[in-house]
């Protein structure tokens, strides 16, 4: 399955359209080939060539079929002939198996020439669709994207690994029936890439609306183009550079740091050579296995037999393992930290109760990283603040594994999936306390702004996200807060029906800086220096007695005094005018402090949460999308609860407690490390390193 841009498609499956980005370029021919291939992976041999061949009006279809492995030339060779009989021809295949095939078949075959002629003229549609189409489908497999373009399947389960069961049963049985089956899907998905391919070409540059009769039966799916991309916010344009002349692009593009060095410097210099990047195919493929792991299912999923058997090579064999992949941690010691490596193998089972083939779930949803290793990385992105490229590197450096920037980007939504019910614990918990603090700031997105509030108490934080810097959630979710907030002046905090608190020290900076504005203003400094005198001498007993009302209580008839000669005078002077309408105004919400036990007279453990968030907001300016900034958010209100608790975020993460009281209360107890880990539901094993695909560009001409 191939990892997809999420957003577009997303939105591709939610409006049930197809989503075109930029215009496919497709090559043209009278004569279209539609090649399917299938083959034994694990004996690596190819025993069925199916192809449909499309010249004008008129259609042929043609199957190669071969007994066993000495048959497979045969199968090439014939091939080769059916496609000599055009000079001029197009080779559509959906992926690079085909092209393997091809190329493998060519290095025996007699006629180079001809085998070298299908390889230039090969298409792989599937690169186009990566590159251009985003259909409303979960996976860009052929299955998927002709089910939405209307194609059938005679055997609904009809899959990969359903053709290998059925060519090994064939194998075991000679039966015919299975034979059958297989030209049946192989002729089916040539149909299916013929349906998908005249659809890229009803949507491209080449257009030719004359050439594509659709019948009545044929599904029309809506098309919609894309041509503001960076509103919807899938591709990443950030900074590109509008060329007049495309000769300046292209003179541009040469300049770029990374293609100077592999690409010019590396012409004459000794040590860039020796140093190139190697391809970046299966890079994590030669670690040193440190752990094994046998997965066999017990019972069907659908009907829940206990009968099973295991299928490998046409014979049945007893738990013998045909499949495998890999999954990483990271193991913590008291000592350092370690790379593991799990090898995970399964077997394809079937049900002798109900016949159905299946491969078990665990093996399926098997997670490609552990939680040990994300949440080192998540751990080093959210409390160091290092960027994802840099902890790429840093796996690269210190563990010799690759992990791409997408794979580290997807740990985040991962990881703050995992934490979401202690996230929403610990907002729970701030909204049932004796304070709360509260302060908001702004945040410049990829589309947009975005705002972050803070909601912290003495010793836990929540950041929150919202798309506009209105108030009103805070009605809903303050509704049953029953303490004093604490917030500066924003206006929004001012319809909110509990007792309040305003930070004193922006309302003296604010003082402070009116008096510097006015500085021959006696009238100004008749209320700013009594205010000094009142507040200072609050402050002394707070530090004498820490911020406990029964000490408190006796400045209150100093604050009433104030009041009452502030409301009394009056001003000739605009700013203390103003001044004393602010004071008057928020008489209430001044010194509400002296009331309460543990209620400070500042906002500090809310600005300080701000701060911390400010940060990182200037190391990614502009860059991160909503749902990336939501997931950052709810990982460092973790951080952050930690460090106001004086505990290690790391640890934290670690102990896969999902919330930091619990962890703080059971630090002792240590929980065992199961052997594999499954990803949650809805999450696709990422395959962004090149576990598919050389590169992570894909090539639109099929090279
Ligand atoms: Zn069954």
């Amino acid at each position: 399955m191939t990892a997809i841009p999420i957003p577009l498609q997303a939105l591709a499956i939610r409006d049930k359209k197809v989503y075109v980005f930029g215009t496919p370029q497709l090559p043209v021919s009278p004569v279209r080939i539609y090649l399917d291939v299938e083959g034994c992976p694990d004996e690596g041999y190819d025993y069925l060539v199916g192809l449909i061949i499309v010249e004008g009006d008129k259609e042929q279809r043609f199957s190669f079929w071969a007994d066993d492995r000495d048959q497979e030339d045969w199968t090439f060779q014939q091939f080769l002939a059916t496609v000599t009989n055009y000079a001029d021809f197009l080779v559509f295949a959906y992926g690079g198996y085909e092209r393997a095939f091809v190329r493998r078949m060519q290095k025996r075959a007699e006629r180079k020439t001809v085998a070298d002629r299908v390889l230039k003229s090969m298409v792989n549609v599937n690169a186009l669709i990566y590159a251009h189409v985003y259909f409303p489908t979960c996976s860009n497999g052929l299955k998927d994207v002709g089910a939405s373009l209307g194609c059938l399947w005679t055997d609904p389960n009809a899959s990969g690994i359903q053709s290998i069961v059925w060519r090994m049963r064939w194998e075991a049985t000679h039966d015919e029936h299975w034979k059958q089956q297989l030209l049946t899907y192989n002729m089916e998905d040539c149909v299916a890439l013929r349906r998908v391919t005249e659809f890229l070409y009803s949507i491209s540059a080449t257009s030719e609306s004359a050439q594509e009769p659709r019948t009545a039966t044929e599904s029309k799916p809506r098309v919609a183009r894309v041509e503001e991309i960076d509103r919807l916010g899938s591709v990443n344009r950030r900074g590109k550079i509008q060329f007049f002349h495309p000769d300046y692009e292209y003179i541009n593009n040469c300049a770029h740091f990374d293609y100077q060095r592999q690409r010019v410097y590396v012409r004459t210099s000794r040590m860039l050579k020796k140093n190139r990047k190697k391809p970046r195919r299966y890079r994590n493929r030669k670690l040193r296995v440190s752990q094994r792991v046998q997965i066999v299912s017990k019972k069907c999923p659908s009907c829940g037999g206990m009968e099973l058997i295991h299928w490998e090579r046409g014979k049945k064999v007893s738990g013998y393992s045909t499949k495998r992949k890999k999954a990483f941690d990271l193991v913590f010691t008291s000592g350092g930290i370690k790379r593991r490596v799990i090898e995970c193998r399964t077997s394809i089972h079937e049900c002798l109760q109900c016949g159905k083939i299946f491969i078990p779930d665990r093996y399926q949803g098997l997670a490609k990283h552990f939680h040990g290793l994300m949440s080192w990385a998540m751990y080093e992105h959210v409390a160091h603040r290092i960027g994802c490229p840099m902890v790429k590197e840093m796996f690269q450096d210190f563990f010799g594994l690759a992990v791409c920037h997408q794979e580290i980007t997807k740990f985040k939504s991962i990881m703050a999936r995992y934490y979401r019910p202690g996230y929403k614990k610990l907002l729970d918990k701030i909204m049932s306390g004796q304070v709360l603090h509260v302060d908001e700031t702004e945040m410049k997105l990829r589309t947009g702004k975005g705002y972050v509030w803070v909601f912290a108490t003495a010793e836990d934080v929540v950041y929150l996200y919202r798309p506009n810097r209105e108030g009103d959630f805070l009605l809903e979710l303050l509704k049953d807060f029953r303490g004093v907030l604490v917030s500066d002046f924003y206006t929004a905090y001012d319809s909110l029906n509990c007792p309040q608190q305003k930070c004193l020290i922006h309302l003296m900076r604010d003082m402070n800086q009116e008096l510097l504005d006015n500085p021959f203003d006696e009238e100004l400094q008749s209320i700013t220096g009594p205010f000094g005198t009142l507040l200072r001498a609050i402050v002394g007993t707070i530090d004498q007695h820490g911020l406990r009302r029964r000490f408190l209580g006796k400045h209150e008839l100093g604050v009433a005094k104030f009041f009452q000669a502030l409301t009394a005078q009056s001003f000739r002077s605009e700013a203390a005018e103003a001044l004393r309408a602010r004071l008057i105004k928020y008489q209430e919400k001044l010194f509400t402090f002296l009331r309460y036990d543990m209620v400070p007279w500042n906002n500090n453990n809310a600005e300080n949460a701000i701060r911390r968030f400010a940060y990182y907001r200037e190391d990614t300016p502009g860059r991160l999308k909503e749902a990336g900034l939501r997931d950052y958010l709810a990982l460092l209100s973790f951080c952050h609860t930690c460090r106001y608790k004086s505990v290690s975020f790391l640890k934290f993460l670690l102990s896969r407690k999902q919330d930091v009281d619990t962890f703080c209360q059971g630090r002792r107890r240590k929980r065992r490390r199961p052997a594999i880990e499954i990803y949650p539901k809805g999450v696709v094993r990422p395959d962004f390193a090149g576990a598919n695909r050389g590169n992570t560009e894909p090539n639109t001409t099929g090279e």
